[in-house]
């Protein structure tokens, strides 16, 4: 087990149109952290895992495993494991023969061989797949000997570069169920790319948000959901996403006072007196908009797209907020119809306020 630390580290991919990919990344992931990379497409989760796997040199910084700086270390020499998408099997060698083969380079001797694959197929229920060639397994099963593979060497640091995304969605969540199982038994730092926000929720102590090759905001995952630094986490993490909307601070006296489309509201934030007469970014959460008359200030909107979800239905208004239509969660019992005009309520301490610079105001 290990930490993990990056200091400055930069990433440049030269060629012809040389790409700085990553920007001055400062991260310590303590021994024993399960930690997710999550962000748009192309902000550089990847090339970030790379890095630290030693498959990308670093063209600036400093990267520590175990308190051991190791920017010129092969990936061999830092204890690392590694499981990717495609699961990278060998497909003339059978589950056993995958599983053995970094063993067998390493020189282990047979009977530590075969003590290590045994435990790892008994705890990923491998072991009467065995003889099986990659091509006779499900996706499932061929993620799990990807993972064997990696856990016989007992790396110091795991590595998952989105290894469920060639999954389906019941096969995803069984998955996911034993990589947390997994994380629990062994207790060894991992570190985990995915697109998928209910994996990052549910498996990470910590979520670094990246956004064009820069930290955005490092945290537990409720607190980027409820203490989002900045426009960019609040509307990235949360699935449906947040809404904005804009209103005009009209005061600075013991708290916030907004003003939108008429109706006055206090909200409880730190700001500096300049901040009045500017326009702010109000951002709610779907799931936090009410329609039972509770609240502190109200929008009347029609209706103009249910969608039914079974428990809860979401509603696309007609009002619109700074990128798109006005989105309500609400139970999928008593939704109203497409067409209905509904008064949605704002309650204050669900509401996130954002300056002209994005930066939330603190609370
Ligand atoms: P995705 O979610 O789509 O997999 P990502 O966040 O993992 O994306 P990276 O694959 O790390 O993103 O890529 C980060 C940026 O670096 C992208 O703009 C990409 O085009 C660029 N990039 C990646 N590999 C190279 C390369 N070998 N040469 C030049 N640019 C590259």
């Amino acid at each position: 087990m290990a930490s993990v630390t990056l200091k400055k580290i930069n990433k440049v991919y030269e060629g012809k149109q040389a790409f700085h990919a990553l920007h001055d990344v400062d991260l310590d992931i303590k021994d024993g952290e399960f930690v997710v990379f999550v962000g748009p497409s192309g902000c550089g989760k990847s090339t970030l895992l790379r890095v630290i796997a030693g498959l990308e040199d670093i063209s600036g910084g400093d990267l520590l495993i175990a308190d051991e700086r190791v920017n010129d270390k092969t990936p061999k020499e830092r204890g690392i494991g590694m499981v990717f998408q495609s699961y990278a099997l060998y497909p003339h060698m059978s589950v056993r023969e995958n599983m053995e083969f970094g063993l067998k380079l390493a020189k282990h001797d047979k009977a530590d061989i075969d003590k290590r694959v045994m435990e790892a197929a008994r705890g990923l229920q491998l072991d009467t797949l065995l003889d099986r060639k990659p091509k006779e397994l499900s996706g499932g099963q061929r993620q799990r000997v990807a993972i064997g593979r990696a856990i016989v060497r007992e790396p110091q640091v795991f590595l998952f570069d989105e290894p469920l995304s060639n999954l389906d969605a019941a096969l995803r969540v069984k998955m996911r169920i034993q990589i947390a199982q997994l994380h629990s038994e062994l207790k060894n730092t991992m570190i985990y790319v995915t697109h998928d926000q209910v994996e990052a929720m549910t498996l990470a102590n910590k979520i670094v948000v990246l956004s064009a090759g820069r930290i955005e905001q490092v945290g537990a995952p409720l607190h980027l959901y409820h203490h989002p630094a900045n426009k960019f986490v609040a509307g990235f993490i949360g699935s449906p996403k947040m809404n904005f909307l804009s209103v005009a601070c009209t005061g600075t006296d013991n708290g916030v006072q907004i003003e939108f489309e008429g109706h006055g509201a206090s909200v409880t934030r730190q700001a500096s007196p300049d901040l009045k007469g500017q326009t702010l970014s109000l951002g709610v959460r779907p799931e936090h908009l009410t329609l039972d008359g509770s609240g502190d200030f109200f929008i009347e909107s029609k209706v103009m797209v249910v969608e039914h979800l079974g428990d809860q239905a979401m509603l696309y208004m007609e009002r619109e907020g700074e990128d798109g239509p006005l989105v309500v969660v609400v139970d999928g019992e008593n939704a109203p119809a497409r067409g209905d005009t509904v008064t949605v309520g704002v309650p204050n301490d669900r509401i996130h306020l954002f300056d002209a610079n994005d930066q939330a105001l603190p609370a």
